[in-house]
């Protein structure tokens, strides 16, 4: 019941995301105006706007004027719901669930601005990362690398919300720095830009999220799945290695495997070490 409530929320958000998908990358209002047919100019009705619902009913297709419209929107729509109500599955009905739930929000709008038009706006970036600090002091991000720094240097342990919060500027420098010095160090030895500062400000965003290791495996993760993924791409496709990947949806949707499947690859990792 519970669990139905957050699906149909993930996809009536998953509507709102869409608008964002179109409108933050052409530098348009998200508000303003009403949602209309980019062919025929029609408002869409209210009874015309429900998730993957109207779409499977009107056959795809602009009431007014027929026109096909792209399987992107509910695919968008399903996707979201399907990630908050996993989201719901593997936290709970908790805070933390929230703040996974927002982050799969935005990595959607993210992965996909990416993937159509190879842009990872700041806006989306930006925001992200200021919501990740504010759910840093409402949830613990619980890395555990503040915790380990502040006991060499304090007698007594700082609060918690004071090592969540360190633990998401720790997670935020991690993605942003480590990025920033591969995406530095790529331009200096080819002399083009192989990954553009988007990719850097994502992991930048991740980062406040999920603190110092999951950023670390994340940028891991999509580090093989661009490689897989997108040399087999290249491959069937014949594209030449000038071929632009969308390196932030690769980013993407290693944050939301780690989202899910993180902890206990981190956990064995890290009881490895001991
Ligand atoms: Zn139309």
């Amino acid at each position: 019941m519970i669990g139905g409530v957050i699906f149909m929320l993930g996809m009536i958000i998953g509507s709102f995301l869409n608008v964002c998908i179109l409108r933050i990358p052409a530098g348009e209002s998200i508000v303003h105006p009403r949602s209309r047919c980019p062919k025929c100019n029609q408002a869409i009705a209210a009874y015309d706007n429900i998730p993957v619902l109207s779409w499977a009913l009107l056959g795809g297709k602009c009431r007014g004027c027929k026109t096909p419209i792209s399987p992107l929107y509910p695919a968008v729509e399903l996707l979201n719901g399907l990630l908050f109500l996993a989201c719901y599955f593997a936290f709970g009905l908790t805070t933390e669930m929230a703040k996974w739930a927002v982050l799969c929000a935005l990595l959607v709008v993210l992965m996909v601005t990416d993937m159509r038009e190879r842009i990872l706006p700041d806006k989306v970036n930006l925001t992200g990362a200021v919501i990740g600090l504010v759910f840093s002091l409402l949830t613990p991000v619980a890395d555990g690398s503040a915790m380990a720094l502040a006991a060499r240097w304090f007698a007594f342990p700082p609060p918690a919300a004071v090592l969540s919060f360190a633990d998401a500027l720790l997670g935020a420098a991690a993605g942003y720095g480590f990025l920033w010095i591969v995406s530095e160090g790529y331009f200096r030895l080819r002399g083009r830009e192989g990954m553009g500062l988007g990719d850097v400000k994502l992991m930048g965003m991740v980062g406040t999220f999920m603190g110092l290791k999951a950023t670390l495996l994340t940028i891991l993760a999509g580090a093989l799945l661009g490689s897989v993924i997108g040399t087999s791409f290249m491959l069937m496709r014949r594209k030449d290695s000038q071929y632009e990947l969308p390196f932030g949806t690769f980013l993407g949707a290693a944050a939301l495997l780690v989202v899910f499947f993180g902890r206990p690859v981190l956990k064995w990792y890290f009881a490895g070490l001991r």
